[in-house]
């Protein structure tokens, strides 16, 4: 058996595609334009090309894009300063701090004090009280964009056995809380988790977000599962680098029903997912009626 290859980057085409169309929908109905301002600290080159490419792709979807940058050396005041300029401007409805933030910098203090209807990041603790009891909220992309993929796979996730690998705040705790919240069994494992094959072996769906290259074998995978890799590893591979995820692809896809690649699985989703945030966030600030398909 081979399983099928979930196309992410298609797929994020769809969702933007659908973005693009709703932007256009609040444009002639109400004369506003969606705003997603995005806020990068420093010179980190990977920072510097997500910045671009967000940009890039908030302005094809029909968006404002407003673009901030600050010295690496910038205090946390002058940064502070700018959110809440940022908070205050009814021309932004979203608002991204691009992460990780220089050692000086108290990046709870920072995610903290975006407005948490403009967080479309989905970090601010307001957002994460409201996933974590089922409330409507800003969702974080990366799980959001696992979602829509699982969702669309699926149909219903109802009464599923999901795996969730890692139990980061950015990806594992939220991906367990949605799949909670569309009825799956869900179990967390992590770095201390016991038999990580044999509790992997019972899912119907496994999420990897662990960030450790090709650690998921194929062997561990129940027959017919789906399989959502979100991890992005660097590999030298004869004398290049190569990207792959924290599943072994090939061995994995032998036994999987349906599975993500790396690249051109998650990773697309990601941005796509922002896109549709900050139109959500447009809608909810503005009593528009939000697109269902773009949330959770
Ligand atoms: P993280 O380092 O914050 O968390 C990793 C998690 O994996 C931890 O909870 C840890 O307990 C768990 N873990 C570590 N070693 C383990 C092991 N041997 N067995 C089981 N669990 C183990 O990482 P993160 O921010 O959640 O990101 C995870 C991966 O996803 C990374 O590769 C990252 O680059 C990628 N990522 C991709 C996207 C995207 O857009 N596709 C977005 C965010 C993160």
């Amino acid at each position: 058996m081979s399983a099928r290859t979930i196309d992410g980057k298609a797929f994020a085409a769809t969702v933007r595609e659908k973005v693009s169309r709703h932007v256009a929908r609040i444009k002639s109905e109400v004369g506003l334009t969606p705003g997603l301002a995005v806020v990068l600290v420093g010179e980190d080159p990977a920072s510097q090309v997500y910045v671009r490419s967000k940009g890039r792709q908030t302005r094809e979807a029909g968006m404002n894009s407003f673009e901030h940058k600050l010295d690496a050396d910038a205090s946390e005041a002058a940064l502070l300063s700018i959110i809440e300029k940022l908070n205050n401007d009814p021309a932004v409805h979203g608002i991204l701090v691009q992460l990780p933030l220089p050692g000086h910098i108290n990046e709870d203090l920072v995610i903290n004090s975006i407005d948490p209807s403009k967080d479309v990041d989905g970090f601010h603790i307001s957002n994460v009280g409201l996933l974590g009891t089922g409330q409507k909220c800003m969702v974080p992309c990366t799980p959001l964009g696992c979602l829509m993929m699982l969702r669309d796979h699926h149909g219903s996730l109802s009464g599923l056995n999901a795996v969730v690998i890692g139990r980061s705040n950015i990806v594992g705790k939220p991906m367990a809380q949605l799949l909670l919240k569309d009825s799956c069994t869900v179990t967390i494992a992590h770095s201390r988790t016991g038999d990580l094959p044999d509790v992997v072996s019972d899912a119907d769906i496994v999420v990897a977000a662990v960030g450790r290259p090709q650690i998921v074998k194929g062997d561990w995978i129940g027959k017919g599962a789906t399989v959502i890799d979100v991890g992005i590893n660097r590999v030298e591979r004869n004398g290049k680098t190569a990207l792959v995820g924290d599943v072994d692809f090939e061995s994995a896809s032998k036994v999987a029903g349906a599975i993500t690649p790396v690249p051109g699985g998650v990773g697309p989703m990601t941005i796509a997912c922002l896109l549709a945030n900050t139109a959500t966030a447009c809608c909810r600030a503005n009593g528009i009626a939000e697109p269902e398909s773009l949330t959770a």
